[in-house]
């Protein structure tokens, strides 16, 4: 199967192309750079060409065009993916959806939109039309769209009380596009959801989203402080347990990171002081003061809604999830992370045995979700990188201590992962996309089945360095 870009960029050019050689390179390209194992493995990674395409008309026919041509087509929402997802790892065809971004319909309680849609820019028509929000989103909601959040975000802003992205409920159903010789449109609901969501765009092109919506509040950011990292943890877990105080977010940073990465709060806090970051809902205020009040080691240094301080830090969100690492990047590039997930009922215990094994080489950042309605921990913790070697030590000791590691320092679904084939990703990939033409090399299952998972996959069809 020899792809011919030439005559699928012909048969395509009635429709918006991206001809700019810097503009194809820099939309062929996501925040795969995090990780120094992947900055070495993608790098020069580069589609022929970018299609925008207006309608989904257009869309069938970029999928249908390039079928006959054998063309990859790897689909792009704002490229804020941390693993490569977005990038074409065998070239061929961008499909950037920035053209989809029409908010269709709002109801009570759901919305309807378009995955080319910014986080932000939804939750504002949201909060216009009828006082609702986006219940969930990543810490990169101002950029990054919300199609690029079903098909390859897992949670954020949101999950302490909503959960993970995939969990029931969080999705309500999903409009997506075969790449066949006659591309089929189909509608996804319940169980068939987790075919797509998630899938990297491997096996179609998700159109048209609906997702539920929550009462909108004007939360309140606050920081506090403590001088115990354990003391911080429980405190995290505890509040999101009181079931009365709303909240959207509770982030927890063992000390130096605040004093080390966090501009503006820097010289709010010592070196000393682990920091813990909330929203909370203004009519929850009361509730969150007196529980913090009946902790004496919590001081509350900052609130968004009262304070002294200067410089405004921005909003507390885009100190969480994966904002954390970018900043301690700024300031170190030797740092890299990973992904833990530390389960109930053992999450603070397994949470200390990490820091107690790893010390200042791994620090410790937390974020509290729900899983199956237990409050947990979200790991992405700092990790001072040495080698290749000692970060697959670093990952298979967390491993053996019981941590669920989703590996982030890996291109396919199956190693960011469980390790294992999804089978219902899988059976529809052979349905919606026989020729393997969508987003190649990211799932390993379709390339090799029997793949032992004992090291990097290296997917064979990548493109060669120049
Ligand atoms: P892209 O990166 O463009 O795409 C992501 C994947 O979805 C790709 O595989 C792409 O091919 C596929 N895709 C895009 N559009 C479609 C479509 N229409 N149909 C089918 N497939 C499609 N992630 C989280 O889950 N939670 C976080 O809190 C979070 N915080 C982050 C913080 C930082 C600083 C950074 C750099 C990343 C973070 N991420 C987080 C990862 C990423 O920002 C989010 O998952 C984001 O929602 C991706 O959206 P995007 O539009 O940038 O998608």
């Amino acid at each position: 199967m020899t792809p011919d870009v030439a005559a699928a960029k012909q048969a395509l050019s009635h429709i918006e192309m991206d001809e700019n050689p810097a503009t194809i390179r820099s939309k062929s390209r996501d925040f795969f750079w995090y990780s120094p194992m992947l900055k070495a493995r993608l790098d020069h990674v580069q589609a022929d060409f970018v299609v925008n395409p207006k309608s989904e008309a257009e869309v069938i026919e970029v999928l249908k065009t390039c079928y006959a041509h054998d063309v990859p087509v790897t689909v792009r929402g704002a490229g804020t993916g941390n693993y490569g997802q977005a990038m074409p790892l065998a070239g061929g065809c961008v499909m950037h959806m920035k053209n989809f971004a029409q908010v269709k319909e709002i109801h009570p309680g759901r919305v309807i939109v378009e995955p080319g849609c910014i986080i932000k820019d939804l939750d504002a028509a949201t909060r216009a039309h009828s006082g609702q929000e986006v219940r969930m989103m990543p810490s990169t909601a101002n950029t990054a769209t919300i199609g690029g959040f079903v098909a390859g975000g897992s949670g954020g802003v949101g999950s302490v009380k909503w959960g993970a992205l995939r969990d029931l409920g969080n999705i309500i159903r999903l409009r997506v596009i075969t790449m066949e010789a006659e591309p089929r449109v189909l509608e996804f609901r319940g169980e068939e959801l987790a075919r797509v969501s998630h899938a990297y765009g491997t096996n179609g092109i998700i159109t048209e989203i609906e997702m539920p919506l929550a009462p909108a509040y004007d939360w309140v950011d606050m920081f506090v402080a403590f001088d115990s990292f354990p003391e911080a943890a429980q405190y995290a877990c505890d509040l999101a347990n009181e079931d009365g105080i709303v909240l959207k977010l509770a982030s927890v940073y063992e000390a130096p990171m605040a004093h080390s990465y966090f501009q503006r709060v820097k010289e709010h806090v010592t070196e000393t002081d682990t920091l813990v970051g909330l929203m909370v809902a203004p009519h929850s205020m009361d509730g969150f003061e007196t529980f913090t009040a009946r902790r004496p080691g919590a001081r509350i240094i900052f609130r968004s809604d009262a304070n002294d301080w200067p410089r405004d830090p921005g909003p507390v969100f885009e100190f969480g999830w994966n904002h954390t690492t970018l900043r301690a990047l700024k300031f170190d590039p030797k740092i890299t992370y990973l992904q833990v997930r530390y389960q109930f009922p053992k999450h603070l215990e397994l949470v200390e045995k990490v820091r107690a094994t790893f010390g200042a080489e791994v620090l410790q950042h937390l974020e509290v979700l729900r899983e199956g309605g237990k409050v947990c921990f979200a790991g992405l913790p700092l990790v001072s990188y040495t080698s290749d070697e000692r970060l697959e030590e670093i990952v298979r000791m967390h491993e053996d201590m019981g941590c669920m590691i989703f590996n982030p320092h890996r291109y396919t679904l199956e190693e960011g992962g469980r390790q294992s084939a999804d089978a219902r990703q899988l059976a529809f990939k052979r349905e919606a996309d026989p020729k393997g033409l969508l987003n190649p090399g990211k799932m390993i299952t379709w390339d090799d089945p029997d793949w032992a998972y004992d090291r990097i996959y290296d997917y064979p069809g990548m493109l060669q360095v120049e």
